[in-house]
């Protein structure tokens, strides 16, 4: 591992350029902009009404065919891969990428372009450290059509690609370590490349207006058509890792690890992203201490109760045990066997309900929400709860650590938290709580 920090970097100043989008055919203008640090990278859609952003996350991906579709409510951006795997490569951490349209300019089928404005742009560090995500253990996932991707540990960043077209044709494998200049030699200018039989049908159909061999390499049989020459012999296999770097900066950290494809795809990729993003999760929601705290930087009993209007029986918040930042917050409850839904639920065999822990999760979520607005004039009310999920049961004796954190906020209108409560080590119970915000 690297003994000094590396530091988290945004673009220098803006820098824009336009062209043709690839489904549509229309004309559309990209531009890029610098973000504060911890922004991650986020899509900006000028052309809608309130100019919605998409945080470029797995959490957001839609769907994986042919193209990475990101989406949140019903704003979308599509064919994000490329231009997200050049801003990731060349080592920008956080920037807003503006588009009048709802995908990228295509470019030349590269991302030759965007490593072009990026330059433009000049990158620039920032004062905090980035965030990685270390391989511990092997990881891997595979699909039904043969394609696969294996993790290994690894204290760089390293692909080693395999791709085969259909029956084995085009067979090419390359492996590398990601660094921006290796990625701006050797894999920026790989185009994306389609086999005839399978964009006939979307030609057919007027679905992608904007396509033509001015943007991608055709392969029809034995013949590879192509306005220019192939750029490299194995150019195929070099587009295939691009497409692995725009599919896994979804992660939002920066991997150190080797990433071994066979035959690899924006789903399989989509599935490792994912994957990914479940352990990092797991990681910090085990990161709570082992030993409780008490003084400033929480909360005791006395102080829950001035925020939290619950008494007994139903204060499910003993202890806040600390805010991480102004989004995240870490409270505890201890359960014993004299709580009171023990008697009936169920005699005999006590076990915690799961409608319990989600009060918990609400509970916990609407201390952090309380700091968050400071205003005693709005109350968030609990509006929904989403995702909800019961891992493991939860007995007398255990105690929980419940943690929220804001993952989006509109306004002081309504807000989004991811909670988790965790007992010795393992998720518990897991749901994503929505509030909305009213007078008092
Ligand atoms: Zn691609």
């Amino acid at each position: 591992m690297p003994s000094t920090p590396e530091f988290q970097q945004t673009l220098g100043k803006a820098a824009s350029f336009s062209g043709t989008a690839l489904h549509t055919g229309d004309k559309v203008t990209l531009k890029l902009h610098a973000a504060p640090v911890d922004h991650g990278i986020k899509f900006k859609r000028k052309d809608l009404q309130d100019e919605p952003t998409i945080d470029a996350k797995i959490e957001n991906l839609k769907t994986v065919e042919r193209a990475t579709t990101i989406g949140e409510g019903s704003v979308r951006v599509h064919t994000v891969e490329h231009v997200l795997a050049a801003l990731w490569a060349m080592g920008v951490d956080n920037a807003v990428v503006e588009m009048d349209a709802n995908e990228p300019p295509i470019g030349d089928g590269s991302a030759q372009p965007y490593v072009d404005l990026i330059r433009k742009a000049g990158v620039t560090a920032q004062e905090e450290p980035r965030k990685f995500f270390d391989v511990r253990d092997t990881m891997h996932v595979e699909s039904k059509t043969g394609a696969l991707l294996v993790l290994l540990p690894d204290d760089k960043f390293r692909i080693s690609c395999t791709q085969a077209g259909p029956n084995n044709q085009f067979t090419q494998f390359l492996s590398l370590e990601l660094t921006p200049s290796i990625f701006e030699r050797e894999i920026a200018p790989a185009r994306t490349f389609v086999f005839y039989e399978d964009v006939q049908p979307l030609m057919d159909k007027n679905l992608i207006k904007g396509g033509s061999l001015e943007n991608a390499i055709v392969v029809r049989g034995e013949a590879v058509l192509s306005k220019e020459p192939l750029r490299f012999a194995d150019e195929f296999v070099r587009h295939k890792i691009l497409d692995i770097i725009g599919d896994l900066a979804l992660v939002g950290r920066r991997i150190r690890g080797h990433v071994v494809a066979v035959k690899p795809g924006h789903a399989v990729n989509a599935e490792l992203a994912r994957a990914l993003a479940r352990e990092q999760t797991r990681r910090s929601a085990m990161s709570a201490p082992r030993a409780i705290p008490i003084g400033d930087s929480g909360l005791d009993t006395g102080e829950v109760m001035k925020i939290l209007p619950h008494r007994y029986p139903f204060l499910m918040v003993d202890r806040v045990i600390g805010f991480e930042g102004e989004n995240k917050i870490t409270a505890i409850k201890s359960i014993t066997i004299n709580e009171p839904f023990f008697q009936g639920h169920f005699p005999g065999h006590p076990v915690m309900p799961g409608v319990m822990q989600v009060e918990a999760m609400a509970q916990v979520a609407s201390i952090l929400l309380f700091k968050l607005t400071k205003t005693s004039s709005r109350v968030g009310y609990f509006m929904s709860a989403d995702q909800v999920k019961f891992r493991k049961p939860v007995f007398p004796g255990d105690t929980i650590f419940i943690h929220a954190e804001l993952t989006r906020a509109r306004g002081n209108r309504m807000a989004k938290t991811k909670c988790y409560c965790v007992v010795n080590d393992a998720i518990v119970s897991e749901a994503e709580l929505m509030f909305t915000f009213l007078d008092k």
